[in-house]
């Protein structure tokens, strides 16, 4: 559910009409509901509402704007991050350092620092040389890091492969099977604290099935640690709950039914659940908003040429995503089309032969569904300014990330005098 709604025939989110944040603010934008973050969060915290005092650790990289990590942080929230520079978001939208689990098979020895110097809840190592420099560093600074390890748990999450991270030939986590043995070598660390076990296993899931398959080996592996006596106290469940994008396909698993798989798998572990959830939390709180600049007839179908581009939303080019397409103001009369954006490169394509109410120039469309991983990987190709985005809470709306002036994106480049000498 979300709170992008049509009024008197005109998309709005929460009270304000999507024409009015386009004609201040321009096109291409982002814009995010709060009202839906909240309920988010409110919806998967009461899914885990039988576990006791869980740490849910938003994933940072699906949404870093400072404004959104604010509002999660006042709903309570914590945050996974996978570099320093989101550690450093984190800190600075007020989620506290306790709160905060480090992911990530290149963590540099300057990211160990600064997650040290923070004193954050747990590193999540992902290899024995990780484990290794780790120890080294946190020794250097006099201190224990608290640690688990990702285990690759060796499942199939049934996924778009670009997203799938649990599998043995994937990069992600230290091989099952090698647990026992990554463990004992980790004990004997002086700078690590072992804590913990830890498992992700892909993104985007419509099935709880992969997941409750490597919730079950992590089960295992905890017994088997306790049994060589390491004092295991947390196990981090990752994220990668699956939201719906396209309504013809069939709806993911809810949060409800996850809490209570969840809470039925890790009965009697007896220590403390983390989660990492991104797009459940994200997912449908952010709409892309794009005005059409021209339709061009094309060979069966005309292309709606939008001023949004694959550089403002890279799903559908990078995971052939669906992304649902809406006319702001419904003509009312449908037909199919093919929404392409202004950059140079075929795969600059959001949908073909897609059904959608017939646009013009001028028109404006919303893009649904990109509140995750959709301005976080925008950049500047084609020399494009990157996307800014609006944060709207009831009849309230800011600009939380301004559009720059191209001056500034050109002047960032420096020309050396031998190059024109
Ligand atoms: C990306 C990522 C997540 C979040 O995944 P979602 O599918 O957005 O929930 C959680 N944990 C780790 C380690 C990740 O890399």
């Amino acid at each position: 559910m979300d709170h992008f709604d049509y009024r008197d025939g005109a998309m709005h989110v929460e009270q304000v009409p999507l024409d009015t944040i386009a004609d201040a603010v321009g096109t291409p934008v982002y814009v995010y509901s709060t009202a839906t973050l909240t309920r988010h969060v409110t919806v998967f915290r009461d899914a885990l509402g039988q576990i006791d005092n869980p740490l849910i650790a938003f994933a940072v990289k699906a949404n870093p704007n400072a404004a959104v990590l604010a509002t999660l942080a006042k709903l309570g929230l914590g945050a996974d991050v996978v570099s320093g520079g989101e550690l450093l978001r984190a800190v600075a939208a007020g989620i506290p350092a306790n709160r905060i689990v480090f992911s990530g098979v290149g963590k540099t020895q300057d990211e160990m620092r600064l997650a040290l110097d923070h004193g954050i809840f747990q590193f999540n190592l992902e290899s024995e040389p990780e484990a290794e420099m780790l120890s080294a560093v946190a020794l250097s600074m006099g201190k224990r890091a608290p640690v688990a390890y990702r285990i690759n748990p060796d499942v199939d999450a049934g996924t778009h492969a670009k997203i799938s991270t649990g599998k043995s030939e994937n990069k992600f986590g230290i091989p099952y099977d090698r647990a026992i043995a990554s463990y004992a070598a980790a004990r004997d660390l002086p700078g690590l604290d072992v804590q913990g076990v830890a498992v992700h296993i892909g993104s985007q899931l419509t099935d709880l099935a992969p997941l409750e398959a490597a919730f079950v080996k992590v089960g295992v592996l905890v017994k088997a640690l306790r049994a060589q006596g390491h004092d295991i106290r947390t196990a981090d469940l990752g994220g990668g709950l699956g939201v719906p994008y396209d309504p013809a396909e069939p709806i993911p698993p809810s949060p409800a039914a996850y809490g209570a798989m969840v809470t039925r798998v890790t009965q009697g572990w007896n220590l403390r659940l983390l989660f990492e959830p991104g797009r459940v939390i994200v997912g449908n709180a952010g709409a892309l908003l794009s005005r059409v600049i021209r339709v061009k007839q094309g060979a069966s179908q005309p292309f709606v040429i939008v001023d949004a581009a694959m550089n403002d939303l890279l799903r559908p080019s990078l995971y052939d995503a669906w992304h649902d397409i809406r006319a702001v103001k419904p003509s009312g009369t449908r037909a199919a089309a093919n929404v392409v954006g202004p950059v140079c490169e075929t795969g600059d394509t959001f949908a073909m032969g897609r059904d959608l109410d017939v646009v013009q120039a001028g028109d404006l469309v919303a893009f649904m569904t990109a509140g995750a991983y959709g301005a976080t990987m925008a950049n500047t190709y084609n020399s494009r300014a990157l996307t800014p985005e609006v944060l709207v809470s009831g009849n309230q709306w800011a600009v939380v990330r301004p559009r720059l002036p191209l001056e500034t994106l050109i002047a960032g480049d420096s020309v050396p005098d031998w190059v024109n000498s």
